[in-house]
């Protein structure tokens, strides 16, 4: 098999996996930008389950970043209390609404990289907005999409650098609906490429692993 041979592999056999398992998160949903942005920041260092929980309470009490920029901080740091770090979180919610709203008149600026001013929003924030609000096809990794790359496609037992996780999300990314298989390698990080014992018995790509062989 030739190496583009091994990308087409993957990529179709993870996205029929992700057809049959994929998990329901209302933000997949959602095609609202300001919906989608925010959910990535409360995203950040926490779990997905946690984020569904509070989700539709959260975007009831704050519909647009006008109510964010207006909220008392006390008040939004307990609403997101459930997420962890939500003194940090609430802040970062706090500074990008502020910007949004004295200085874009509450939109988001089409450039995406002006996001990173606020500290706290760095390259995953800004490209996985860009990727699943602006349809952008963008490169990004949390530890889930890291060491499903790294484990599949990377020689094992080197240092693993983000150029390198880069290349192999270019080569793997379809070149539309990409945010599909970002999903789906998410999903599939969790459920079966695991950190600790990873079910390779039921994995559909385990021919393709560098790490399985
Ligand atoms: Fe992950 Fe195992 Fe599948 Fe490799 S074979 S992708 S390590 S689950």
């Amino acid at each position: 098999m030739d190496g583009e041979d091994k990308y087409t592999l993957v990529r179709e056999n993870i996205l029929n996996w992700y057809k049959d398992n994929k998990r329901d998160y209302p933000w997949r949903k959602s095609n609202n930008l300001y919906q989608i942005l925010i959910t990535e920041i409360l995203l950040q260092k926490t779990i997905a389950l946690n984020v569904k929980k509070i989700y539709n309470d959260f975007f009831a009490n704050y519909i647009d970043f006008k109510a964010i920029y207006n909220a008392d901080i006390t008040n939004l740091q307990s609403d997101i209390k459930e997420l962890g770090l939500s003194n940090k979180r609430a802040q970062i919610l706090k500074d990008l609404s502020t910007m949004i709203q004295t200085e874009y008149n509450g939109e988001i600026p089409q450039n995406i990289e002006l996001l990173k001013k606020i500290n706290g929003i760095a390259d995953y924030v800004s490209n996985a907005f860009a990727c699943f609000g602006l349809n952008h096809r963008t490169f990004f990794f949390d530890v889930n999409i890291k060491r499903f790359i790294y484990r599949v496609f990377l020689s094992q037992g080197e240092k693993v650098k983000a150029e390198s996780i880069y290349a192999e999300l270019d080569r793997l990314l379809p070149k539309t609906n990409f945010k599909y298989l970002y999903w789906a390698i998410l999903d599939f990080g969790n459920k079966i490429c695991s950190k600790s014992k990873p079910k390779c018995e039921l994995c559909p790509i385990f021919e393709e692993c560098l790490y399985y062989m």
